[in-house]
């Protein structure tokens, strides 16, 4: 048995998210923080889950360490055509965050964070 195929349909909020889409074409990965308590999220939210108020962007920051990874081999739908990936969970000082990562994993290393125009990008220092 090869599998049973499976379609997921997506729908990726843009509305009041702009910055973030806009900041990945520029390399550059931001996030959200409550303007009330200060609360961080990555992804971004447009209000705080916490108390409700209202959330301004700050620039999440480009260091960050390798907390754990993932090599993709079983892809999902619409990767079928990728290489292994890797995929990354790495703590800024702000927020932890996933990343398609480049080099050779290593947990607890340092890590460079970027964007490739659609996607959070690490790569190992
Ligand atoms: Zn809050």
């Amino acid at each position: 048995m090869e599998g049973i195929p499976l379609n997921l349909n997506y729908k990726v909020p843009i509305k009041g998210y702009e910055k973030f889409w806009e900041s990945l074409k520029e390399g550059q990965v931001w996030g959200t923080s409550c303007t009330k308590c200060g609360e961080k999220y990555f992804p971004p939210q447009l209000h705080c889950s916490k108390c409700g108020a209202s959330t301004t962007w700050f620039k999440v920051s480009e260091e960050g360490e390798l907390l754990t990874y993932s090599i993709v081999k079983a892809k999902p739908q619409g990767f079928e055509g990728y290489e292994d990936y890797t995929i990354a969970l790495v703590r800024t000082k702000e927020v932890d965050l996933m990343c398609w990562l480049s080099g050779e994993p290593r947990v607890g290393a340092q890590v460079r964070i970027g964007a490739d125009g659609k996607r959070v990008t690490c790569l190992i220092k």
